[in-house]
């Protein structure tokens, strides 16, 4: 059953996030879905959702600590007082916008891990990457391993190439297969596609060989859109 996941980035209010969570919710409740759902909402709106087993609401980022002094950022005190155990690390925005190196990812992939949270740890490669070819964008995502332990068992991966992120541009079903492939060969773990998935292309997606599951930024923020999404791949 696929893992669905939606990404909020700066999007949202909290008002906005208990309507969307309590939404996604009810529909869980009353339909036959086995799906795992995800939702992750800015960390303003984190709050205590009282959700049903296969919706789980994890936080955007994090900083390796329990509290200090790291200002703009949270740590798992923060995320203890809502029960929070779910985290993305790696996201293409966190490392290209904002400039988080691979070292300071693994360190908080570390943290994380032995914290027990469910990490979905992305990967993926730039355009002028991709346009040199397979083998180099195998050697780019590799890259982005380093530091990181990939036996661990709370640990799903996410492709997303990052030409493909809220650029309504997608992946062809080759790309996205000849790279999901080659990454299980290597890791054994539930491995998501990201980048410009929608409402009327993700069951194909999610049909791809070695696809578990879609991240979804854009497309997933109307919660009608999110519901049709789940249920197209339920
Ligand atoms: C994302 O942010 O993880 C993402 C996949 O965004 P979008 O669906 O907008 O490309």
């Amino acid at each position: 059953m696929p893992i669905i996941a939606s990404n909020f980035k700066t999007n949202h209010t909290r008002k906005s996030t208990n309507d969307f969570i309590s939404s996604i919710n009810e529909y869980l409740k009353s339909n036959d879905i086995k799906s795992e759902v995800y939702v992750f909402p800015t960390a303003t709106s984190l709050n205590d959702f009282d959700t049903v087993k296969n919706l789980t609401v994890g936080t955007q980022n994090a900083y390796y600590t329990e509290k200090g002094s790291f200002t703009g950022e949270i740590g798992t005190q923060q995320l203890d007082e809502f029960g929070i155990k779910t985290i993305l690390i790696g996201h293409s925005e966190r490392r290209h916008i904002l400039g988080e190196s691979q070292e300071e990812i693994a360190k908080k992939y570390e943290f994380y891990k032995a914290l027990g949270y469910t990490i979905i740890y992305c990967i993926g490669e730039p355009l002028e990457v991709k346009e040199s070819g397979l083998e180099n964008t195998l050697e780019y995502i590799y890259e982005q391993f380093v530091g990181i332990d990939t036996n661990y068992e709370n640990l799903i991966l996410a492709y997303e190439p990052v030409w493909a992120i809220g650029t309504g541009v997608t992946a062809t079903n080759d790309d996205i297969k000849n790279v999901h492939t080659a990454i299980k060969e290597k890791i054994d773990k539930p491995l998501l596609y990201g980048g410009s998935v929608k409402v009327n292309n993700v069951r194909e997606i999610c049909e791809i060989p070695n696809v578990d599951g879609a991240l979804i930024g854009t497309a997933s923020w109307i919660k009608e859109d999110f519901i049709q999404i789940i249920d197209n791949t339920k």
